[in-house]
């Protein structure tokens, strides 16, 4: 079984005329993928027409079983003020975790306006997921998202379940290194197969060290993303076959985790 822990509905790099189009092309990339459940992210941009937020996320997902979503709270335009909307949403389990976005918008992990959502998060005992790493074309954007910060997240709520994914790409091995002794912190691979994102982290081999090495310091908390649209599913399915994984590891990692982590009942 494989789950898509990292979708977003979008029109980039596709050819879909509409939000409803990019639903369809998504239901087919499933099929042609062997994906048999996916956590769609909403954006933190809302009422856009490329981009699905959470309200036009619900109406496309409608009633499938094997649909997930989280929830994305808007730090610089609303601070903190929607907590009470996200303790319903995750009570209700419309919504599986939050995902915040330092570097797409200008703010620290650490920000106080994101510490009740952490509260929260810890509370429900549902995980956070920290956008990290560079934007294409924009490496300045990382200063927002550096792990030191996320760390000092993971050390204040040490039963919140933290997770990173792009794994602060170009800058790997700082992100292993400083991780590397915090047990709350999980990792997800969106983005880890994209040939930009590769070739400016040192190249396939350096990718697939640090991935190796991280789901044997943590077989239970590395969970399988793309971040399709933007990146292809195909190349992070391949990319983790090709780390030669015991089966039942693999299972964990494509499957397990991910239903576990966010607990997911399909
Ligand atoms: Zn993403």
């Amino acid at each position: 079984m494989i789950i898509d822990s990292h979708i977003h509905l979008s029109l980039y790099n596709n050819n879909a005329k509409s939000l409803q189009d990019v639903f369809g092309l998504f239901l087919e990339e499933m099929r042609k993928n062997g994906i048999n459940s996916a956590i769609i992210i909403p954006d933190n941009i809302e009422g856009s027409d490329s981009i699905a937020d959470l309200d036009k996320a619900i109406e496309l997902i409608g009633k499938r079983k094997n649909l997930f979503l989280l929830g994305s709270p808007q730090i610089i335009q609303r601070g903190s003020s929607e907590l009470e909307k996200y303790r319903k949403l995750l009570e209700e389990g419309k919504i599986k975790g939050l995902k915040f976005f330092p570097g797409h918008d200008p703010y620290y992990p650490t920000d106080e306006r994101c510490l009740p959502y952490y509260e929260l998060c810890q509370e429900l005992d549902v995980p956070v997921l920290f956008h990290t790493g560079e934007n294409s074309g924009d490496s300045e954007c990382a200063k927002w998202n550096d792990p030191k910060y996320i760390v000092e997240v993971a050390k204040k709520y040490s039963k919140l379940k933290i997770i990173i994914t792009h794994y602060y790409w170009p800058k790997m091995d700082y992100c292993y290194e400083i991780t590397k002794n915090i047990s709350n912190i999980y990792f997800e691979t969106a983005a880890m197969a994209d040939a930009e994102v590769i070739e400016k982290s040192g190249g396939i081999e350096k990718v697939k060290e640090i991935l190796r090495k991280t789901i044997a310091d943590r077989p239970d908390k590395v969970i399988f993303g793309t971040d399709w649209p933007m990146c292809k599913i195909e190349e992070h399915i391949e990319l983790v076959k090709s780390l030669g994984l015991d089966s039942e590891v693999g299972e964990k990692v494509f499957s397990g985790n991910s239903l576990e982590i966010y607990k997911l009942t399909i």
